[in-house]
């Protein structure tokens, strides 16, 4: 045995103890298995628990992505010309924007600017998990200031907490899985303390409403937004943050180089430069999450509650949620149920097409019936 060398512990010894703490992911079933096992195929399910975008990317994407020939050479670390066009089109400056994998990849870079171990991490719950997840891997402490019941902020507990020395909170604008919007009067209040805002607009399109301009104005706002949800991207996992310039030297002598793909790039500049089919669809889909709203509260048991975003968030009565989610689950309709505090007779529908709306309705009537029966 060479100097120094013990006997052997499990390599789990050696991981960081509060990520070895860390509640594992829920498993989700490939929708490819799934229809397997129910004996459909894959376009038979109907598919409203991500909050995707149902029309999927423009078609110029597919293009751009088959005419592309230079997948062997390494992107752009500066981003350059992708900065410009997202810069454009959000109305920034193109020094604030920086790009990842996804808005997710965003968080992350933000949480890894300010988070040391133990500083506080505030979050509104019922909101987006990404906010608690980033916040454990970093080993802070994680302060909640629950929403009120009609999902606004409880804004004394989080002035309270941003007076009690937080660093950072995490805000989503529209709030996921709720569907309202923040205020901006209240975003003023909570720029006023000496913490990091991150105002997370994944659904900023939908609501035809955005922070983004406030951010030249405040040092400590930084927006993030994704090509996720609008521009049917996903998959394809691009994100961007617009960031106060006095960060900007910090962000680029810390980001992982080449962090955003050249298939992400061309998809960017493809969906950017057919950006009027895009929010035509946009358009789509805020048309059909109102006639969805109507089609269910005419159900009589399900309550939508108002959403500026892609989905609706249901109250459920006289069934438990998440039988409805089974229900639906065994027809071939699959929607998102939290087991979480305040939302355990909710269920979290994502709009589709109108033909997935109306798949819904018959599906959520013959759960009625079998459960009645
Ligand atoms: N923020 C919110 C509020 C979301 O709901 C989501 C996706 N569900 C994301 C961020 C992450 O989006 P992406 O990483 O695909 O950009």
């Amino acid at each position: 045995m060479p100097d120094g060398a013990r006997p052997k512990e499990r390599v789990t010894s050696l991981v960081r103890p509060h990520l070895l703490a860390m509640p594992g992911y829920e498993p989700v079933e490939p929708v490819h298995v799934m229809a397997r096992r129910l004996g459909l195929s894959e376009s038979q399910i109907v598919k409203l628990d991500g909050n995707e975008n149902p029309y999927g990317p423009s078609p110029l994407v597919r293009e751009a992505l088959a005419r592309f020939s230079s997948y062997h050479i390494y992107p752009d670390p500066a981003q350059w010309e992708v900065r410009q066009a997202v810069a454009e089109y959000a109305g920034v400056d193109a020094e604030q924007v920086v790009l990842g994998s996804g808005s997710d990849e965003i968080l992350n870079i933000a949480a890894h600017l300010f988070l040391d171990p133990g500083d506080v991490v505030v979050n509104a719950p019922p909101t987006f998990g990404m906010y608690d997840f980033i916040g454990r891997t970093m080993n802070a402490r994680l302060v909640e200031a629950p929403r009120l019941e009609d999902f606004e902020l409880d804004m004394p507990a989080l002035e309270a907490a941003l007076a009690g020395g937080a660093k950072l909170l995490f805000l989503a604008s529209p709030n996921n899985p709720t569907g309202n919007p923040l205020r901006r009067r209240d975003l003023e209040r909570l720029l006023d303390y000496r913490a990091v805002v991150v105002v997370d607009e994944a659904y900023a399109e939908f609501a035809g409403e955005t922070a983004a301009d406030m951010v030249a104005e405040h040092e400590n706002l930084i927006v993030v937004r994704t090509f996720s949800k609008w521009a049917g991207l996903a998959g394809l996992r691009v994100g961007y943050g617009i960031f106060p310039p006095a960060l900007v030297p910090v962000l680029w002598s810390t980001k992982i180089p080449y962090n955003l793909s050249v298939a992400a790039e061309q998809a960017v500049l493809a969906s950017l430069s057919d950006r009027e089919r895009l929010l035509a669809n946009v358009r789509l889909i805020r048309e059909e999450r109102e006639r969805m709203a109507a089609l269910l509260r005419e159900l009589g048991w399900l309550h939508p509650y108002p959403s500026a975003g892609n989905f609706l968030l249901c109250r459920v009565r006289e069934i438990p949620a998440r039988a409805v989610r089974d229900g639906l689950r065994r027809r071939g309709v699959l929607v998102r149920y939290f087991d979480a505090p305040g939302l355990q007779d909710c269920l979290r529908i994502s709009v589709g097409k109108p033909e997935h709306t109306d798949r819904l309705i018959e599906a959520l009537r013959e759960v009625k019936a079998e459960y009645r029966g």
